[in-house]
C-alpha cells in the first residue's frame, strides 16, 4: 500500500523519530551524531506541511526545483531565520543565477558548464554557496551526475581551473540495486580527492549511508509522508 501524505500535525513526531534514528545510527558505528546532518526533503510539499518542521526547530531542507523553491521559501525564510536550503535536483545553467540566490548548498554540480556558471554567479553575488558534486555511481544513462571514472578529473577542474571549493559528493544509487557498493564507491572517491562531505542515504537507506560515512542524509518520505502528485 502506498504511504499517504502526512498531516502537518504528524510532521514534528516523524521528524523527531528520524532525527533520533540518525543519531542512533551514527553512535552504532562509533560516530559523533553531530557529524551527520539531516536534510529534510520538502520538495512538492506545501508550505503548510513544511512549517511544522521549522516550528520544531529544524533548519536544513532539500528542494529539487528552482521555481518551486522560490514560491515556497520566500515567506518561510522570513518567518524562520537560519534556514539552510539544499538543491538536490538537476540544475540548468540558465538557472544558475537564481540557484545561487536561493540555495545555501547546491548538491548537483555534475558538468563543466554548470560548474562554470556557478563559479561566475558565486563570484558575482559574493555568496558563500557550498557545492557538492553529484556522481552517477551506477553509470545509469538517464541519471545526472559525473561518471565515477571522470570524477577525479572533474574535481580537479572545479578546484584548479575554476577555484571552487568542493564541499562534498552526492549520489543517488540505482533504485533496483543494493545501495552499499554505491555508497562505498562515493566514499572512496571522496577520500582519494580529499573531499570532506558525503551526501548519501534517503528514507529507505539512510542508516546504511551513515554506516558508510555520510555527513548528510536526504530524507523526505519518512518525515513528510508520500509526496503529492505534481500539480
Ligand atoms: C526526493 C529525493 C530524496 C528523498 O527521497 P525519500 O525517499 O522521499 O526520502 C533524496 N534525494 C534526492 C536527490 C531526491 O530527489
Amino acid at each position: 500500500m502506498a504511504d499517504t501524505e502526512t498531516a502537518p500535525d504528524d510532521v514534528p513526531a516523524r521528524l523527531a523519530a528520524v532525527a533520533a534514528q540518525v543519531a542512533r545510527s551514527a553512535r552504532d558505528v562509533g560516530r559523533d551524531p553531530g557529524s551527520v546532518s539531516l536534510v529534510a526533503v520538502s520538495k512538492t510539499h506545501a508550505a503548510a506541511v513544511v512549517a511544522p518542521a521549522l516550528e520544531a526547530g529544524h533548519r536544513a531542507f532539500g528542494e529539487n526545483r528552482v521555481q518551486e523553491t522560490k514560491g515556497k521559501w520566500l515567506e518561510l525564510r522570513e518567518r524562520f531565520p537560519g534556514v539552510e536550503l539544499h538543491l538536490i535536483g538537476p540544475l540548468q545553467s540558465n538557472k544558475a543565477r537564481e540557484a545561487v540566490e536561493l540555495f545555501d548548498v547546491i548538491e548537483t554540480v555534475d558538468r563543466p558548464k554548470i560548474a562554470e556558471a556557478l563559479a561566475a554567479e558565486i563570484a558575482r553575488a559574493g555568496r558563500a554557496v557550498k557545492l557538492f558534486v553529484e556522481v552517477n555511481t551506477g553509470a545509469e544513462p538517464q541519471k545526472a551526475g559525473v561518471l565515477p571514472g571522470d570524477a577525479d578529473a572533474f574535481l580537479k577542474h572545479c578546484r584548479d581551473a575554476l577555484g571552487l571549493d568542493v564541499a562534498g559528493l552526492m549520489c543517488i544509487p540505482p533504485a533496483d540495486e543494493q545501495a552499499s557498493p554505491h555508497f562505498a564507491l562515493l566514499a572512496k572517491i571522496a577520500a582519494a580527492n580529499g573531499v570532506p562531505g558525503l551526501s548519501m542515504g534517503m528514507s529507505s537507506d539512510f542508516e546504511l549511508g551513515i554506516q558508510l560515512g555520510a555527513t548528510h542524509v536526504r530524507v523526505g518520505t519518512a518525515i513528510f509522508g508520500a509526496r503529492p502528485p505534481l500539480r
